[in-house]
């Protein structure tokens, strides 16, 4: 099996190590394609999200990366990881930057729920009510089948996101996860097996296996990605998604 990354990023968003420590780090561990994948998001109340790329660094990404993939001996592919806002007045205006560039992938992603951060702090999801929580988890489902009907993505990012911080619903979702993923079986689009999620305190792949088990029902494609953060992340726990992979 090829080893390939379509999602990481680098320390024009969130990453710590530059592009080219990304590729050349692939190059050596055997990889035959990377793609760069940093976070942009246009949100639609919050003026800037510190830990995405400023949108006047977005020139020089895609410079840089262009750049590097002239020199490097694995395929370099040119992606971001875009989150997506249902009713986003800024959408014309992501729209319009998208358009400006070339891009070979855009992962659609889903971080936020309205301006509630769904990875990020733990004690943001203590101060919530248990009906709270479930909305929560209710909404994303929805936001997702919105997001994919864009058909703006080339797939979705770290599907069930919501599961990383162990505040889990006590409603049954399966309604509103059928019909995301019938929202993506319709677009053609594949989902990543996210196997950053094993080192969260989920302590497992996004998304999980009954979701994997539904996709591989509805014939959607699944591809593998880390979703490194640094050049010690890229591969990591594909050994364990391919055990996953044959037990499903
Ligand atoms: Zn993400
Ligand atoms: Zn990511």
């Amino acid at each position: 099996m090829n080893k390939t990354t379509y999602h990481c990023h680098t320390t024009y968003s969130d990453g710590h190590n530059t592009i080219r420590e990304m590729v050349e780090a692939a190059e050596l561990l055997g990889f035959t394609e990377i793609g760069i994948s940093d976070h942009l998001i246009l949100h639609p109340t919050l003026d800037s999200i510190d830990w995405a790329m400023p949108l006047d660094k977005l020139d020089d990404y895609v410079k840089e990366i262009k750049k590097v993939a002239t020199t490097s001996s694995i395929i370099v592919k040119l992606g971001l990881e875009v989150d997506f806002f249902p009713h986003n007045p800024r959408a014309e205006e992501l729209n319009n930057i998208l358009l400006k560039y070339d891009f070979d992938f855009l992962i659609g992603s889903i971080h936020f729920i309205d301006e509630f951060p769904l990875d990020y702090l733990k004690k943001d999801w203590e101060l919530l009510t248990q009906n709270e929580i479930n909305n929560i988890h209710l909404q994303y489902w929805k936001n997702i089948k919105l997001m994919v009907e864009t058909n703006l993505f080339s797939f979705a990012g770290h599907l069930d996101l919501p599961k990383k911080l162990k505040f889990s619903p006590n409603i049954n979702l399966e309604k509103e996860i059928d019909s995301a993923l019938i929202a993506i079986k319709k677009a053609k689009i594949p989902i990543e097996i996210n196997t950053a999620g094993w080192g969260k305190p989920c302590k497992e792949q996004y998304p999980s296996k009954n979701i994997l088990q539904k996709c591989i029902k509805l014939d959607i494609p699944i591809i593998i990605n880390d979703d490194a953060h640094t050049i010690k992340n890229l591969g990591r726990f594909y050994d364990k998604t391919e055990m996953l992979l044959k037990n499903l």
